[in-house]
């Protein structure tokens, strides 16, 4: 399977070179030279079980990797899992809830990034690459853990983590600052997530710093969901909960549904649009946002305009401005032209605000976009609550919030699966201010414990060892500064 870049189609690699890379040399993203057809038809998908729904999107999309290869990884990633059925599909009221938090680090991430450091190290041996890969991953809070734990003590690769200080929960916050491994570093940066995604980007793009790298034999790559494969280990768990559907006897083969993604780098919900363009029948993408609603405003008037405040809300991980894998989408309802897509971003960089022809306005209509701000995000995990005894995190709030405006809007009934994106102990001070237990005085930590309490279950292991695990990552940075922190950790001299 060949691909190039949203940007131009004269470089051409294969899937493994794709991974490996990252990001293409032009500042686009791969996508498929030709969109994979999956080699079962939609009745025969929904007999397998997660890891063999896997096995048939990944090798579909990666077929330069080795076959028994590409299942001896899958099983191991999700081998990490609590939950046997990984993705696990749960009924609350007229929602269905996909939980995808049972993986090591408690978010959505966790499906993807426990595969990638498989298919980084297959993909380099496929491609001849012998140099250290150096993984450089701005985080919103979530995908640093999780790449983190992917990567942590993996031969043959270095990995380094910045997230912003202000910014992220003080869970997210102890999960990456007591990470352990020799080849790891973790950097606190002075400036929001959208400033730490354009340092890491403007890095990968650093000719001079490339070309040091390469002549100490490393190269860099990235585990944020701008690498394709981060993208399609997310395609899976769309198809796997339309099976558990279908089994259930909620809806018919054929049928379509609707879902609802809490989104901010916009890499889960065209997951789900990748689904469709496979053949899982997909109604509406509901795209939901936070107060930092740059996507719903796009999905209303075609306009996607970043020059705004950023708000740091309760729903950190949706706190970005820049929603880099959107590009991937309009590379598609442009008619994959890759010049219309190079001018809306190079407006994008240059003015910070683009919009779309009419003929791609016309196809945005497929999604629809709400958001919610903080108010409403409690609210939302006490309704939950109250009805269904259901104990919801800060970013599924945000889903079901515009859920329910979206029904009221449209009196739509097609089922419809949200995508529940984290484990709630994630973001226990908020969870438990919203259920009614809030004292100022109380250690973040200790919300751990009271959540426990309220939702009646034990802490999970993994967050249970943090309240006593030691601090390892102090570094903290300037947002012009990452540059810097790279070349000293990497030993590059100045
Ligand atoms: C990353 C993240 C999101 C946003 O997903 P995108 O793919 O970036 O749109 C939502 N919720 C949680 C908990 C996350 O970690």
């Amino acid at each position: 399977m060949n691909y190039f870049s949203t940007r131009g189609k004269e470089t051409v690699v294969n899937s493994a070179q794709a991974i490996v890379n990252g990001i293409a040399k032009d500042g686009g993203l791969y996508v498929p030279a030709e969109f994979p057809k999956l080699s079962k038809t939609l009745d025969q998908i929904i007999e397998l079980e997660y890891k063999e729904i896997a096995e048939e999107v990944l090798y579909s999309f990666f077929n330069d990797f080795d076959r028994e290869q590409l299942k001896d990884s899958i099983d191991k990633a999700y081998g990490r899992f609590s939950n046997k059925e990984v993705a696990p599909l749960v009924k609350k009221g007229d929602a269905f809830y996909i939980e995808l938090f049972h993986g090591p680090t408690f978010a959505f991430k966790d499906v993807a990034l426990m595969l990638l450091p498989h298919l980084m190290i297959n993909g380099s041996k496929i491609v001849g690459e012998d140099k250290e890969i150096v993984i450089l991953t701005a985080t919103s809070g979530d995908t640093g853990k999780a790449a983190l734990e992917g990567f942590t003590d993996v031969k043959g690769t270095k990995i380094i983590v910045f997230y912003p200080q202000q910014g992220v929960s003080e869970v997210q916050k102890l999960q990456m600052v007591t990470q352990k491994g020799e080849n790891v570093l973790v950097v606190g940066i002075d400036g929001n997530f959208d400033d730490a995604q354009r340092s890491v980007k403007e890095i990968f793009a650093d000719k001079a710093l490339n070309e040091k790298m390469n002549a100490n034999d490393l190269t860099f790559s990235s585990a944020n969901s701008i690498n394709i494969g981060r993208l399609v280990p997310q395609v899976v768990y769309y198809f796997s909960s339309y099976a558990k559907l279908v089994k259930d006897n909620e809806i018919n083969l054929g049928d379509s549904i609707n879902v609802v993604v809490p989104s901010g780098n916009f890499g889960n919900i065209l997951a789900a649009y990748y689904a469709k363009k496979l053949g899982l029948p997909i109604n509406k993408f509901i795209c939901a946002s936070n107060k930092n609603k740059v996507l719903s405003d796009f999905f209303k008037d075609g306009v996607y305009d970043r020059n705004r405040d950023m708000h740091l809300t309760i729903s950190p991980s949706m706190d970005i401005l820049v929603s880099s894998n959107l590009e991937r989408y309009l590379f598609e309802i442009s008619g994959q032209d890759t010049e219309i897509t190079k001018t809306l971003m190079n407006d994008l960089n240059t003015k910070g605000v683009y919009t779309v022809n009419e003929e791609m306005k016309e196809k945005l209509k497929s999604f629809y976009g709400g958001y919610c701000d903080d108010e409403s995000t409690l609210a939302a995990i006490k309704e939950v609550y109250e009805k269904y005894n259901y104990v919801i995190d800060t970013h599924t709030a945000v889903a079901y919030h515009v859920y329910e405006q979206y029904k009221k809007e449209t009196g739509d009934t097609t089922k419809t699966v949200i995508a529940s994106t984290a484990s709630p102990f994630k973001f226990a001070q908020s969870v438990c201010e919203a259920l009614g237990s809030f004292d100022e005085k109380l250690e973040e930590y200790a919300y751990v414990k009271e959540l426990a309490k309220i939702a009646k279950v034990e802490v999970p292991e993994l967050l249970a060892e943090l309240e006593h695990s030691e601090i390892k990552h102090t570094t903290k940075c300037g947002k012009a500064e990452l540059k810097d922190i790279v070349v000293n950790f990497l030993k590059l001299g100045k």
